[in-house]
């Protein structure tokens, strides 16, 4: 149903204003069908919006409702866990949908849109979306329709678009590309950086990090409470880490420091 619809390898892509045929309420045939049996990789904003929904700790949330897996460059990845039952139904589901549904992950938000995103297309900052191919799915053969535009902010995508907007660059950045990480600890530094932010602020606030780093005394008192600014405390840490991108400054005590035990001048 898309109009003005372009096809590119065989995919057909959809602008903002294009329009794709959807419908999805209780009492459909398929009711949560796709709840089950499914892989969701977990942003680090979905962590934080589905563990305050809980109402636990990122470190509870992560022990008991995902999986790790280490990814291509050597980083550490989150997927959702589903149950060990027949239908492998996925933890949140109950008979009348998602507990959680105010607070679901992005991916299922976004369903049944998908994001076609390139280089050019980013640097255009123009938005492309294609519709998944699920054939159980019969909101997809209903006659409503909707488009792009307003089902991306009906879904209350805005913020999970700026979020990951902090952490993709550093899971594209050529850098982790050319060199796989394997180090443990740089693998458990990026863990806890990036999805167990209540184990970050820990680190931050008791360990050396204060001292090292340059933070504005504003942010250090925020972070206490605030679990989206510690998030961007922890991209800028990570991003200076492993991507050498100058989001944070080292106090010029400690560099001096590092010099005079290098020889440096
Ligand atoms: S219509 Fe599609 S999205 Fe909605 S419950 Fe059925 S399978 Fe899920
Ligand atoms: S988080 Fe909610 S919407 Fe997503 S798969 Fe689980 S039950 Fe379904």
């Amino acid at each position: 149903m898309a109009n003005q619809k372009t096809r590119k390898n065989g995919l057909t892509v959809l602008s903002l204003e294009d329009r794709f045929r959807f419908d999805c309420r209780p009492g459909i045939s398929c009711f949560t069908r796709c709840c089950r049996d499914i892989t969701i990789f977990l942003s680090p904003y979905d962590i934080i919006r589905m563990k305050n929904a809980l109402g636990i700790s990122s470190t509870e949330f992560l022990k008991n409702y995902t999986l790790t897996l280490i990814g291509d460059t050597g980083l550490p990845v989150v997927m959702l866990k589903m149950a060990d039952n027949k239908e492998k139904t996925c933890s949140f589901l109950t008979d009348q949908g998602c507990r959680i549904y105010e607070n679901r992950p992005w991916s299922c938000r976004i369903y049944p849109l998908q994001p076609e995103s390139t280089k050019a297309t980013e640097k255009a900052q123009k938005q492309y979306y294609s519709v998944m191919d699920v054939p159980f799915c019969q909101g997809l053969k209903a006659d409503q329709t909707a488009a792009v535009k307003d089902w991306i902010e009906s879904q209350g995508i805005g913020i999970y678009r700026e979020m990951e907007a902090l952490f993709k660059p550093i899971m594209t950045s050529q850098n982790l590309f050319a060199t796989k990480i394997t180090n443990p600890k740089i693998q458990d530094m990026f863990y806890m950086a990036c999805y167990d932010l209540d184990r970050f602020r820990r680190f931050v606030l008791e360990s050396s990090f204060l001292k090292v780093y340059q933070v504005d005394p504003e942010v250090v008192e925020k972070i206490k409470t605030d679990d989206v600014a510690l998030y961007r405390l922890a991209m800028d840490w990570v991003a200076h880490g492993l991507i050498e991108r100058q989001g944070l400054k080292i106090r010029p005590e400690v560099l001096e420091a590092k010099k005079q035990e290098l020889g440096l001048k």
